[in-house]
């Protein structure tokens, strides 16, 4: 009984996760990394509850995530909206940044606790940008590339000490887009 009830609550949650991540945009292989789900039942809930529901917004992706940087580091204003991403991710307890600005994986492999973490991130981001320039798998793609220390570092701030997300590649002037934006 209590095996069957276990079973239950944890078929639920991946379900619950598959709905938020496809109110999301996000996409088919994403939400399966995090939920466990089969495509096929990912396809069910999707026809299920979003296809003629008069959610015309919604569009199913196929796919891979981006995979480029180029677009957080564009201008001032997304790399703002890709900092405030990596706080929240950090404030969700999915990343970590030590004494010496390097990014750390909290989680070790996707699951659906993770994924409803960077739901929440993602929800609340779109909350303090009114005019988001970061889809859902952008997120994701920031999340897996800023910890890996490689092609995106958090640069400091020379004029007030703040962290902001920079290519790693790029002359950075250290100045965070904060910053640049007031002094525009
Ligand atoms: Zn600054």
């Amino acid at each position: 009984m209590r095996l069957t009830d276990n079973r239950y609550a944890c078929e639920k949650q991946q379900f619950e996760l598959a709905l938020r991540m496809i109110g999301h945009e996000a996409r088919t292989r994403t939400i399966r990394e995090c939920t466990g789900l089969s495509d096929d039942r990912i396809r069910k809930v999707y026809a299920t509850y979003f296809r003629n529901t008069g959610r015309d917004g919604v569009r199913r992706r196929r796919g891979k995530s981006p995979q480029q940087i180029g677009l957080f580091v564009k201008n001032p204003q997304n790399q703002l909206q890709a900092t405030t991403l990596v706080a929240l991710f950090c404030a969700s307890l999915l990343l970590r940044i030590d004494g010496e600005r390097k990014v750390h994986a909290c989680w070790p492999r996707p699951d659906v606790e993770f994924g409803h973490r960077v739901c929440r991130a993602f929800e609340t981001y779109l909350l303090l940008h009114p005019k988001p320039t970061l889809s859902f798998e952008w997120a994701w793609n920031l999340l897996r590339n800023i910890s890996a220390n490689d092609e995106l570092f958090l640069a400091c701030c020379r004029h007030c000490r703040s962290l902001y997300v920079q290519d790693a590649y790029a002359l950075d002037d250290r100045r965070c887009p904060s910053c640049a934006l007031s002094h525009a």
